[in-house]
């Protein structure tokens, strides 16, 4: 199998995609994770959880990629992920360190994906999204100018990071550690022609990243407009952006308050916002 970074066949290896050092800080046992699925199918934003996910990607990453531009990725970024992911400690985030995490969110996104098309092909109603090859062209890039020169996500992509309270309670007698609940958001062009990104929701531990990606070519190529400015304002307070860092922002004070262990769902589709009008989710 080609590396789905770099496309060569050398030497193939097996990419833990949730880092192994999340796994044990949760004490997962390596290869049963647990994980849900969340999947918004059609108008019936049906759900469905697959429990016990595999989260490699067998042979999918050849050594360079995976030991040197992933593994150097995982050791500037675990410093200061795993104390927000796994106590819930508060972090000043600067504008570097949200630029990484929102790096390391589009790459997780992005491998998940893969994943989970490789390990459960047809088990969910539908697929999350692909990345396009202009998008994972653009993370190789990225990842081979470490550490000379800062990493940034796509062109068009966006990354929120919220707080997700991913303990147990009493509606929530078993909790994940990963909640994966990917969606399609459709790119309006004036064409009339959509071009589809996907709109995803990556609870690690506390961490609740939401991304934004779309095949930014194709995007400009047809002449797509933004997908959609932010969080609805009974939200926005909670879901704070950490890319694009637009004119005149600083520092994240994280976490902001938390969404309940039983309202992953209204973080996911932004308080329903996202189920209604203008940005839609549905395919
Ligand atoms: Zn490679």
């Amino acid at each position: 199998m080609a590396c789905v970074l770099c496309a060569s066949s050398d030497n193939p290896t097996d990419e833990d995609v949730i880092p192994k050092w999340l796994l044990r800080a949760f004490d997962v046992q390596e290869g049963s994770t647990t994980i849900s699925v969340a999947e918004e199918s059609g108008d019936k934003h049906e759900i469905k959880r697959l429990k016990h996910f595999q989260l490699t990607l067998d042979g999918g990453l050849c050594k360079k990629c995976n030991n040197e531009l992933l593994g150097g990725l995982e050791q500037v970024v675990q410093p200061i992920l795993e104390p927000m992911a796994v106590r819930c400690e508060p972090t000043i985030l600067d504008l570097p360190s949200q630029r990484l995490l929102a790096v390391w969110a589009v790459k997780t996104v992005y491998l998940l994906e893969l994943a989970s098309r490789q390990r459960y092909p047809g088990a969910r109603p539908v697929e999350g999204y692909q990345p396009s090859n202009s998008e994972v062209g653009w993370l190789l890039a990225q990842l081979e100018q470490r550490p000379a020169k800062p990493i940034e996500p796509p062109p068009r992509s966006m990354v929120w990071l919220a707080c997700w309270d991913c303990r147990t309670s009493s509606t929530v007698p078993r909790a994940s550690m990963v909640h994966y609940a990917p969606s399609t958001a459709p790119l309006p062009t004036p064409g009339g022609r959509e071009v589809v990104g996907q709109f995803t929701t990556l609870a690690v531990g506390f961490t609740a990243f939401q991304v934004f990606t779309v095949g930014y070519v194709e995007a400009e190529v047809q002449r797509a407009t933004v997908w959609n400015p932010g969080p609805p304002d009974s939200i926005a307070h909670a879901i704070p952006l950490i890319w694009p860092h637009r004119l005149g922002v600083g520092d994240v004070a994280w976490p902001p308050p938390a969404f309940p262990n039983d309202s992953f769902d209204r973080l996911a589709n932004w308080d329903r916002r996202l189920r209604r009008g203008g940005a839609r989710t549905t395919n």
